[in-house]
């Protein structure tokens, strides 16, 4: 009888997971990371939780330009001073992948301008007000055409051509910390999460037999503009021209930088991406932006990118057909909606995650 009745209990709690959800945030990235677990016990949830963010810690440390004792720091400087640096695996395909989105952007997408964004001051976590940088040294730097195929790995020993190579991940190294913090938390039996870093989020499974639903933040005022609704393994990314900036003299001055002139781009207000791989989506959000209202489809296509809204200063409202048929708009927010022609021609659309995989010792 006492088999009978715990086998019973086996089979209550197999079959009816206990339906908890557990919400935690966590500030690294120099914002705040919020998760969000379903269907989880708490015990494991808290557990897993705790597993991504000593991840997180080690991402922080190692892929930030401008924070000591990490390797992104090491290597800068090594390349500063006409050295050769080995890197470990847990950087190297930060660096490989940094070369396809650099290639498929057709170079508007740079993580090889970290020089530039330090000369903005867009390095510190708060930037520099009321004073312009130096443009001839702006000049200079973009003169010096620094690019990711600047680099050469042999060995895992990285070479640069060019000294004025400074690597900065900040454009999608949160895209690829959120898809890698989704994979752990599946690794440690979560089946349906979201992490969620403001400008950036991953999903894994679905919010309760329902998909994510998130908002797309309005750039004039904070609000939401839209709403979407996020299959598990989709990831959403918005750039913004809003967020942070240099205010001089009255302008302000964006911290997406064209690398072609090392100039801010002050044309698109924000552009959101959704994409199976959070990497990638984050990268084009920021791609796009500096692509503008002329290019931001032509760049999209190259870049295999087939949802996408843009909003620019007025409140108009530019989406891919494709992304249109997903989003909600929130009533009287968006002033014109501008639909492109379809993005997804000759695109994959059940292209997986399957950028990056650093390592983690
Ligand atoms: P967020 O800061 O919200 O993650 P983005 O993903 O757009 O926004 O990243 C912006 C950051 O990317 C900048 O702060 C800078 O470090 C870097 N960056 C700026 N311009 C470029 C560019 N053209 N290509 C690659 N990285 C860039
Ligand atoms: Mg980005």
């Amino acid at each position: 009888m006492r088999v009978v009745a715990a086998l019973l209990c086996f089979l209550l709690a197999t079959c009816t997971p206990p339906k908890t959800e557990v919400r935690e945030t966590r500030y690294v990235f120099g914002t705040l990371v919020e998760f969000v677990i379903r269907g989880a016990d708490e015990a494991t949830a808290k557990h897993a939780i705790a597993a991504v963010d000593r991840d997180f810690q080690r991402m922080h440390k190692d892929w930030h330009a401008w924070k000591s004792g990490g390797e992104l720091v090491a290597l800068n400087e090594a390349i500063a001073q006409g050295e050769d640096r080995a890197v470990s695996p847990f950087v190297l395909p930060l660096i490989e992948q940094a070369k396809r989105f650099e290639d498929m952007s057709g170079g508007l997408f740079n993580p090889a301008i970290g020089n530039l964004v330090d000369v903005w001051g867009f390095h510190a976590d708060e930037p520099p007000q009321g004073r312009m940088p130096d443009l001839a040294a702006v000049r200079a730097l973009a003169a010096q055409a620094p690019s990711m195929h600047d680099l050469t790995i042999s060995d895992g020993v990285v070479h640069s051509a060019n000294r004025a190579v400074s690597l900065d991940f900040g454009g999608f190294a949160k895209g690829v910390a959120m898809d890698m913090a989704v994979a752990k938390l599946k690794t440690m039996g979560i089946e349906n999460a979201i992490v969620n870093a403001g400008g950036g989020l991953s999903t894994l499974g679905d919010a309760g037999e329902r998909m994510w639903k998130l908002g797309i933040r309005d750039p004039r005022d904070w609000g939401v503009i839209a709403s979407v609704e996020l299959m598990g393994g989709e990831s959403l990314h918005t750039s913004g021209n809003y967020e942070r900036f240099v205010e001089a003299d009255g302008v302000r001055y964006s911290h997406i930088l064209n690398p072609h002139s090392g100039m801010p781009v002050d044309h698109l207000v924000s552009v959101s991406v959704i994409h199976t791989d959070g990497a990638l989506a984050d990268a084009a959000a920021t791609a796009l932006t500096v692509a503008g209202p002329q290019a931001w489809t032509e760049v999209a296509k190259s870049m295999g990118i087939v949802f996408v809204m843009v909003v620019d200063k007025q409140g108009t409202v530019y989406a891919s057909s494709e992304m249109l048929a997903r989003v909600t708009f929130e009533p009287g927010k968006a002033l014109k909606v501008v639909a492109s022609e379809p993005l997804s021609q000759g695109v994959v659309l059940s292209q997986m995650r399957q950028s990056v995989s650093p390592s983690i010792r």
